[in-house]
């Protein structure tokens, strides 16, 4: 088992994959190593024990259960990175907690020793095709400090003091945009000059920079409205903080706007799912796709019931 423990704790380094079910993989795999090899009791791990060791300082205050890979994306993990080993392989052994007080159990074994504890049911089952989006917490997606005075808490209601300062800047500055714009056409077609190519570049810089300034100072609001979520401009976010999202949320008359964070766990290779542009290959918006393999695992989003379906291309069918 030892051997088997190390090979996997090699093979998880190699394959150099991004992503919460690798770190949970390795913390178990360090663990078991870490024992006496005399030790005859299989190791299992409740959902805290692998949040308090395997998760990030800011991820550990949240809902253990919640924070721990679902088992198909820890086999998927598995299975990958031990894609080129020999057998045995190292397999997840799971049990399901059923009731009040149950918490389900997580363990490692070898392929050979697979007990009938585990829930046969999932064991072995082909990669599925649906995934479970996890959102941060609020407050948790630090805003940049341009942005800071007005998201208190990584939010704003809409029809607060705030919210409407932020709307009447973005109209404001779209309409500044405009002008700016509009300004430099009038100016070369009054100058009453022949078309010099140094004035064609003028204009092909100016459209070049109004495009890249609307599209990242101000479009990316002007979506939220009909979109609800949107991926985040980067100035919004703190300057560390990864890739986010502005979302719009709330009723009516109690409408806010906050910055969140949506991610998942691959069912297909245990990799980290984040939500990035459809485009160029699918024609949803917003799509969730795996750091390891962005254009092959994709997956639907739905903010409401946080699920996503699979969305790439044809699998083959073994
Ligand atoms: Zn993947």
């Amino acid at each position: 088992m030892n051997q088997a423990l190390l090979q996997l704790k090699h093979a998880l380094v190699e394959c150099h994959a991004q992503g919460r079910a690798y770190d949970v993989l390795a913390f178990m795999a360090d663990q078991g190593l870490s024992r006496s090899p005399e030790a005859n009791q299989k190791l299992t791990f409740e959902a805290g024990a692998l949040q308090a060791g395997a998760a990030p300082a800011h991820e550990r205050d949240q809902e253990a259960k919640d924070w721990v890979p679902r088992e198909v994306a820890l086999r998927a993990a598995l299975e990958r990175a031990q894609q080129s080993l020999p057998d045995p392989h190292i397999v997840l052994g799971y049990k399901k907690g059923l009731g009040r007080g149950n918490r389900s159990l997580y363990w490692l074994e070898l392929s050979t020793e697979t007990t009938e504890e585990a829930d046969s049911s999932t064991h072995q089952s082909p990669p599925r095709k649906s995934v479970t989006y996890r959102r941060t917490e609020k407050g948790a997606v630090k805003p940049s400090s341009l942005v800071r005075w007005l998201m208190k808490d990584g939010e704003f209601r809409n029809m607060s003091p705030r919210g409407i300062t932020m709307l009447l800047g973005i109209i404001i500055g779209t309409i500044c945009w405009a002008l700016c714009l509009a300004m430099i056409l009038l100016g070369l077609g009054v100058s009453n000059q022949p078309l010099t190519a140094g004035s064609l570049i003028l204009l092909i810089l100016a459209f070049a920079g109004f495009w890249f300034g609307w599209k990242s100072l101000y479009e990316p609001w002007f979506r939220l409205v009909d979109e609800r979520i949107v991926k985040a401009p980067n100035w919004v976010p703190a300057l560390f903080e990864d890739p986010c999202e502005l979302e719009m949320y709330g009723q009516r008359k109690a409408r806010w706007t906050r910055l969140v964070r949506y991610n998942a766990d691959c069912p297909m290779c245990g990799g980290e799912i984040e939500l990035v542009p459809g485009r160029p290959d699918q024609r949803l918006p917003l799509v969730g796709r795996c750091i390891e393999s962005p254009h092959a695992h994709v997956f639907t989003f739905d903010r409401t019931t946080l699920r996503g379906a699979y969305i790439g291309p044809v699998l083959p069918d073994d």
